[in-house]
């Protein structure tokens, strides 16, 4: 037992607290359907009572996350959104979030189209750049909101100077983990208060599940929050925390595959004539590039690329085989996706515009499939695009 705190985090993903079930050894974590649980007697009430405060299939999940995340607590919600939601419930009317400018689409219209409403301000900024992040503090600054590496131009954000900054203001930092999981970075060990996640992506990793995460260290911070899942009560149902438990025991082999094959496709289409512009912080132009490899392991396996011809996109996308043409991101298989049209669609236009997300910016997310397939595939996409073609 006492050399398990000192096995890596591969490791860590199947020998945790949850390796086998404690009272019949079953080695995948059971499925409590119970939505009430029997009471032992008039004056002592058990550790479980009903199924929104906590079951403990989802509390298998939860006390997981919390452990690979190197938190105190964690928080299984029914959604990405509903865990960054619940979060959000922590601020009250006449509070203010500065906020990364590209953020994620659905997160962007819960800040501007329902916090907004309740007397929550915000001030979007480019993250990357601190003195601009200094400069928008107010007075009633209580949130500093970070997702990094961005979606979809992957800008990387100094998770640490944030959080400093953050402490000095009293105000909490929330960090955006989905991109890079605790398997690359590890916000709470560099200063902030929560760590939120869209577990859909790559800690579930097949396309097969809807669900969110959030992972505290504080104790206090973590009594509120638990307070507000229960309040609030959008919680993951049991087994859709059972399927994210499954999906994270292979975390670590599929990010392997994956982000392999997305350093040498980013590699692969800097190179190319058609390509305008590769948005990946594993490639040495990225402007953040020092920092990400201070900050995280890897530059995981989402990049996002610009063709020189608007026009050519749809011929991409249309000659591509192998990539699933979807929203999403995240998964064991590749992913390619049209932000403008997609996950960026509730922004307006003029907003993408001015964030740089234009209308010939895909998205990539590299799944576990052969590097020199997906690579042929992609070559051969881009040869019969219009561009090329007439010259
Ligand atoms: C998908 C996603 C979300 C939202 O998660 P859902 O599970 O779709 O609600 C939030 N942040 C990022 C970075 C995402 O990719």
């Amino acid at each position: 037992m006492s050399h398990a705190e000192d096995y890596t985090f591969e490791t860590k993903l199947l020998h945790n607290s949850h390796k086998f079930d404690s009272t019949t050894g079953a080695v995948s974590v059971p499925i409590h359907h119970a939505s009430t649980f029997h009471q032992p007697n008039f004056d002592h009430f058990g550790k479980y009572d009903y199924g929104r405060s906590l079951n403990p299939t989802r509390e298998a999940l939860e006390e997981t996350i919390a452990e690979l995340e190197e938190g105190s607590r964690g928080f299984a919600f029914s959604s990405g959104m509903a865990a960054i939601s619940t979060a959000f419930l922590l601020l009250s009317k006449g509070d203010h979030v500065i906020i990364s400018e590209d953020v994620y689409g659905g997160t962007y219209r819960i800040v501007t189209e329902v916090l907004s409403r309740y007397g929550v301000e915000h001030t979007f900024v480019d993250m990357t750049d601190l003195d601009s992040v200094e400069e928008a503090i107010l007075p009633n600054t209580k949130l500093f909101y970070v997702e990094t590496p961005s979606n979809p131009l992957l800008k990387v954000t100094d998770i640490r100077a944030v959080s400093n900054l953050a402490k000095k203001h009293n105000a909490l930092t929330f960090v955006d983990n989905t991109f890079l999981t605790p398997a690359f970075q590890k916000p709470l060990l560099l200063g902030a208060d929560i760590v939120l996640h869209s577990a859909t992506k790559f800690l579930s990793g097949h396309s097969d599940v809807v669900a969110g995460l959030a992972v505290v260290k504080d104790e206090q911070l973590a009594n509120r929050l638990a307070f507000l899942q229960n309040a609030f009560g959008a919680v993951l149902g049991v087994q859709d925390s059972w399927l994210v438990l499954r999906g994270l025991k292979t975390l670590s082999v599929r990010l392997k595959q994956s982000t392999s094959s997305a350093q040498k496709i980013a590699e692969f289409l800097s190179e190319h004539h058609s390509v305008k512009n590769v948005f990946y912080p594993g490639l040495k132009n990225h402007p953040q590039y020092e920092l990400q490899h201070r900050q995280s392991t890897s530059a995981g396996a989402v990049l996002s690329f610009e063709l020189k011809d608007e026009n050519a996109v749809r011929h991409f996308i249309e000659n591509t085989q192998i990539p699933v043409f979807a929203v999403s991101l995240g998964a064991v298989e590749t992913i390619i996706s049209h932000p403008a049209k997609m996950s960026h669609a509730a922004m307006p236009e003029e907003e993408r515009k001015k964030r740089g997300i234009s209308n010939s910016l895909l998205r990539l997310s590299v799944g576990i499939e052969n590097t020199n397939d997906l690579i042929k595939d992609f070559s051969f996409a881009l040869q019969v695009s219009p561009e090329v073609s007439r010259i």
